[in-house]
């Protein structure tokens, strides 16, 4: 399968993302814009089809959204995988109505979509338990008392959020995903989190106490199955985020001086081809829903994606040598991209899906085969 054409973000919205990327890394200050603007360039319709609002196109497009921001601020490109992948769950949920609410403002970015759903991602491979609670509150389970806290939700804008979590059932009914919305009584957005890099994420911790909600906010009744469903596209827009900043590292590399860029030529040049290749594989079985069957297959990539966002930063750090080391580029005055990037390098192998949690669940596959 070709790689598509990565889409060419508008001049107005590059512009302003190489003009905040080092803020939006290092402070919150200009963190509600980037939905917004985000919005403006029509970018959350990529892959949603015409009739429910967007642009068309498909998953890949959607990915390859997310890589272009990616290229220029990767704090930015995590908001817009908060948002998109919020979306998309609306996308694949039963809840008409839910999905006529809340979509056209999500897709317009006038109102932010976040996903609490690493929780139950772990809880999915069977790490840890879902943090938290919904009990009906009726016979016929229309209304419904939801507790609990989530450590960690990016994209919780202080101007007004929706957010996705699992919630666990104690009367026998499977875990079932509710959309949140912030201004429920009983639902607490920590201050932002301290965080040493994409700070201007809105990245907070979320509180439920006593919040109710009807069955009208259920994404899905079934969390396992919904789960198994959605992920690869959890996981390919997650994805995204490497393919764009390695892309951008590895462009930084072809940007420095003659000398430098031909000793590092053959390093670049195989990075390049595994990443075209990983992007290949990752788009082909997005487009095919080969995932959903064989996750361990896009696991794989996953981890060989965050590989090479490891080795392209080093690479670009390489290239920058000594200028890469001071704080701003002195003669121009300019923030230092390199060290930006290795920063947000950083991120990669830890968000859900962390590395640890899929090498040992591939570990644990082939034990389980080998037995
Ligand atoms: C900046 C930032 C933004 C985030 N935004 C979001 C968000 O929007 N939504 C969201 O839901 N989450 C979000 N998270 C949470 C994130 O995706 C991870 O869930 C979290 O960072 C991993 O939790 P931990 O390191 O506390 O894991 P721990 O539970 O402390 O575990 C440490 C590592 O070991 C692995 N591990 C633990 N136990 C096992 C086991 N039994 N088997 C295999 N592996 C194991 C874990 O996966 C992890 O990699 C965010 C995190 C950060 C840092």
């Amino acid at each position: 399968m070709t790689r598509p054409a990565a889409p060419a973000l508008p001049a107005d919205l590059a512009a302003w993302l190489d003009a905040h990327a080092e803020s939006l890394d290092t402070d919150a200050a200009d963190a509600a814009d980037v939905v917004p603007r985000l919005g403006r360039a029509g970018l959350f319709r990529v892959g949603v089809a015409p009739e429910l609002g967007g642009a068309g196109g498909t998953t890949v497009d959607a990915i390859e959204a997310i890589a272009a921001v990616a290229r220029h601020s990767l704090a930015s490109a995590f908001v817009f995988w908060g948002q998109r992948t919020f979306i998309e769950y609306l996308l694949q949920s039963t809840n008409a109505g839910l999905r006529a609410r809340w979509l056209p403002a999500l897709l317009a970015g006038e109102h932010a979509g976040a996903t609490g759903l690493s929780n139950a991602m772990k809880f999915l491979s069977a790490i840890e338990p879902l943090q938290m609670r919904a009990a009906p509150l009726d016979a016929a389970q229309t209304r419904f008392a939801l507790d609990g806290a989530l450590p960690w939700i990016t994209n919780l804008r202080r101007e007004g959020f929706v957010v996705a979590a699992a919630f666990d059932r104690h009367d026998g009914a499977p875990p079932a995903i509710f959309a949140l919305p912030h201004d429920a009584p009983g639902v607490a957005r920590s201050d932002d989190l301290d965080l040493i890099a994409l700070r201007g994420s809105n990245t907070a911790a979320l509180t439920l106490d006593g919040a109710e909600l009807d069955a009208g906010w259920l994404i899905d009744a079934d969390a396992r199955a919904f789960l198994v469903r959605a992920r690869p596209a959890f996981l390919g827009l997650q994805c995204g985020m490497s393919i764009g900043l390695a892309r951008r590292a590895l462009e930084a590399v072809e940007e420095s001086s003659p000398a430098v860029r031909a000793a590092l030529a053959d390093d670049a040049a195989a990075l390049r081809h595994e990443l075209d290749a990983l992007t290949a594989r990752l788009y082909a079985g997005v487009t095919s829903g080969a995932f959903v069957a064989a996750p361990a297959a896009q696991f794989e990539l996953r981890i060989g994606l965050a590989a090479v966002v490891d080795a392209a930063a080093h690479l670009d750090v390489q290239a920058a040598g000594g200028r890469g080391y001071l704080r701003s580029h002195a003669s121009r005055a300019t923030p230092n991209d390199t060290a930006r990037r290795s920063r947000e390098a950083a991120f990669v192998p830890i968000v859900t899906p962390s590395l640890v949690q899929l090498k040992s669940q591939l570990a644990q596959q082939r034990r389980s085969e080998a037995a």
